[in-house]
């Protein structure tokens, strides 16, 4: 094995370049070493990229890729060299009070790959290696003869967890829900509705593209260039409102409406990214409706063994969402191509 790797190393905000790195190695013994071999960009690689995250430069980025082991730490008893894996964006401790109660979301020793040393300096996975600390808990070994493909279980450990959990913490048989975003998590949360047994799904957004991949799924798309969402969702609901709205945005205007389309006694679920103080929402409106609101940082590995089986089972294939497969030697290209939304979502293949 070379002692140098390539790898897409943020220099600089909207400065990507593939660099020739060391090859990383295992340093702890639940550490493992795996050889990428698909390695997609995330929505929130854009965050250092476009330097609202700040971080130091040359650090590799990515952290949604599967691969195959090539090596393994003394203490690993999941994997061992050969086997294919998927790995979990966040990495957990595993021991802290709020890992210990089930909900790794919210672990105080949670580390991210290729977001740089304040998010725990983990090297990324947009490279042709990798290190998975706390492998046990962090990866998922693929099942030897996939039914599914490579390319829909490469976005467990990522957007179609979030998308998943999203729906499976908020919803019961039967549910109407609705999501807002028709961006690749919302895309994924609306694929789970479908098979986690919402009666309908319903998906807003304002880019016909997205809502064409929303009604190829299944789901009900509404344009709100077109139609007031509120509207549509209550005449659809015989003027109840949907049981389940998930903001797949992140953004004030989103979480607006998505309160406007709740029914009462239903479930706000808010899978997207929140880094304000406050948000101007209609708190009013909500308590007179009685709803329950869940949110946070996604309980990945809580939730990828069911992700995988109902992928394999046919029930959940993200691959549709991806719009380009390019070289990790077209790293540069492939972010300026998604930061101006000329693609849905990326994958980079590290061999070429
Ligand atoms: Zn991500
Ligand atoms: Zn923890």
């Amino acid at each position: 094995m070379s002692t140098k790797m390539k790898a897409a190393v943020l220099h600089a905000p909207r400065d990507v370049r593939v660099d020739d790195v060391d090859v990383p190695s295992i340093s702890d013994p639940n550490d493992v070493l795996i050889k990428v071999e698909m390695s997609a960009i995330c929505g929130t690689d854009l965050h250092p990229y476009e330097g609202r995250i700040e971080i130091e430069g040359g650090v590799v980025l990515g952290h949604e890729f599967l691969g195959t082991v090539v090596d393994a730490g003394e203490a690993v008893g999941l994997v061992e060299p050969g086997d294919r894996a998927v790995a979990s964006c966040v990495v957990n401790c595993g021991h802290c009070w709020t890992c210990r109660r089930g909900d790794p979301g919210r672990c105080v020793g949670s580390r991210i790959f290729g977001l740089g040393i304040a998010l725990g300096d983990l090297a990324g996975a947009q490279a042709e290696y990798v290190v998975v600390p706390n492998a046990d808990l962090t990866l998922r070994k693929l099942p030897e003869e996939i039914r599914s493909s490579d390319e829909d279980l490469l976005f467990v450990g990522d957007i179609m967890t979030t998308g998943y959990e999203a729906v499976r913490r908020a919803i019961q048989p039967g549910d109407v829900v609705a999501i807002v975003g028709a961006g690749p998590v919302g895309l994924c949360a609306a694929m789970s509705a479908i098979a986690l047994g919402a009666s309908a799904t319903i998906v807003v957004d304002k880019i016909a593209s997205r809502l064409k991949e929303a009604e190829r799924l299944g789901a009900i798309p509404i344009n709100a260039d077109e139609a007031d969402p509120v509207d549509v969702v209550l005449e659809l609901t015989g003027w109840r409102g949907a049981n389940v709205v998930i903001d797949a945005v992140g953004h004030e205007s989103a979480l607006v409406s998505a309160c406007n389309l709740l029914a009462a006694g239903g479930t706000l679920s808010v899978p997207g990214v929140y880094m304000e103080e406050s948000v101007n929402i209609p708190f009013g409106d909500l308590w007179l409706k009685g709803v329950k609101i869940v949110t946070g940082v996604a309980n990945i590995v809580n939730y990828m063994d069911e992700v995988i089986q109902l992928t394999e089972a046919g029930k959940l294939s993200p691959a549709g969402i991806i719009s380009h497969r390019m070289g990790l030697s077209e790293a540069p290209e492939a972010y300026r191509m998604f930061e101006a939304h000329e693609a849905t979502k990326i994958v980079l293949d590290p061999s070429r």
